[in-house]
């Protein structure tokens, strides 16, 4: 395996794009929204509780931050997973049969609680303040856990152009957003994008989704990124079939190594993933 390429946009042909943000009206909406951040104090962006005027980002109370962060005893390397805090290997039941292309995932919490309420409202445009203060809380864990073997760039996994226009916002762009600022790194939000509609993964079974996303990203030759190390970045993980078949496309084109980082591990049947 060629040795990764040193951390930052040295690993790439061009300057990546740094920014997420809404095209035409995005830049407007939000200077209209920092003057009447200015008027008003600092708030909770999860629960509306006032915070102290110096606050700093991520703007959360601490019963809030306390939530999100709330950790199960053991999570499953490869998968995020929880595992019984006596569980020794690199897999997990859950992850066991699959042949992930990602060799590890972290996650801030299972999709439960006050983290599932969190996640279904980053996929509302008005919760945009929301998704980037969680994008603090998650980069904050993948410093955690990768500790010394931090990714050399932040990929989101891209929705379909419809599906983006449809919603007005795309949670994992925003993440990156906040993500790359945190950790100092260099984002490709152009790097793979989505070139099908898919349907949505939630609603089938966990069978049919490695088909139902096998072929949807196409990468971006514009870039070399041959030997790096990439961290996916999505909302929530359920079966994992969308983050492979992203990392498929990665590794495809060269790139050495792909973790993913999710907000919210989802363990259910039921649950979506998007
Ligand atoms: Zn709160
Ligand atoms: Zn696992």
């Amino acid at each position: 395996m060629r040795p990764a390429k040193p951390a930052g946009a040295a690993a790439l042909r061009r300057e990546p794009k740094v920014t997420g943000r809404m095209p035409g009206l995005g830049l407007t909406f939000r200077l209209v929204r920092l003057g009447a951040d200015l008027l008003l104090p600092p708030a909770c962006n999860f629960c509306g509780a006032e915070l102290p005027s110096l606050a700093e980002s991520p703007l959360f109370c601490s019963a809030c931050r306390q939530a999100f962060q709330a950790l199960p005893v053991a999570v499953c390397r490869r998968c995020a997973a929880p595992v019984p805090a006596d569980h020794r290997e690199d897999d997990c039941p859950r992850c066991r049969n699959r042949r992930y292309q990602f060799q590890a995932a972290v996650a801030l919490g299972v999709y439960q609680g006050a983290l599932r309420e969190a996640v279904i409202r980053m996929k509302q445009s008005a919760q945009e303040p929301l998704t980037l203060s969680m994008g603090y809380l998650l980069a904050d864990r993948v410093r955690e856990v990768l500790a010394a073997s931090l990714p050399d760039l932040l990929v989101p996994i891209p929705a379909y152009w419809l599906k983006r226009v449809w919603r007005g916002v795309n949670s994992p762009d925003l993440l990156v957003e906040t993500m790359a600022r945190r950790l100092r790194l260099p984002s490709a939000n152009d790097l793979i994008r989505c070139r099908r509609r898919t349907q949505k993964q939630g609603t089938l079974l966990p069978s049919e989704r490695a088909a139902n996303v096998r072929d949807a990203f196409a990468f971006n030759s514009d870039y070399d990124i041959v030997g790096s190390h990439v961290l996916l970045v999505d909302d929530i993980m359920t079966t994992g079939s969308t983050a492979s078949e992203a990392a498929r496309t990665l590794r495809r084109a060269g790139v050495a190594r792909v973790t993913v980082a999710v907000v919210a591990r989802g363990v259910g049947l039921a649950q979506r993933q998007l």
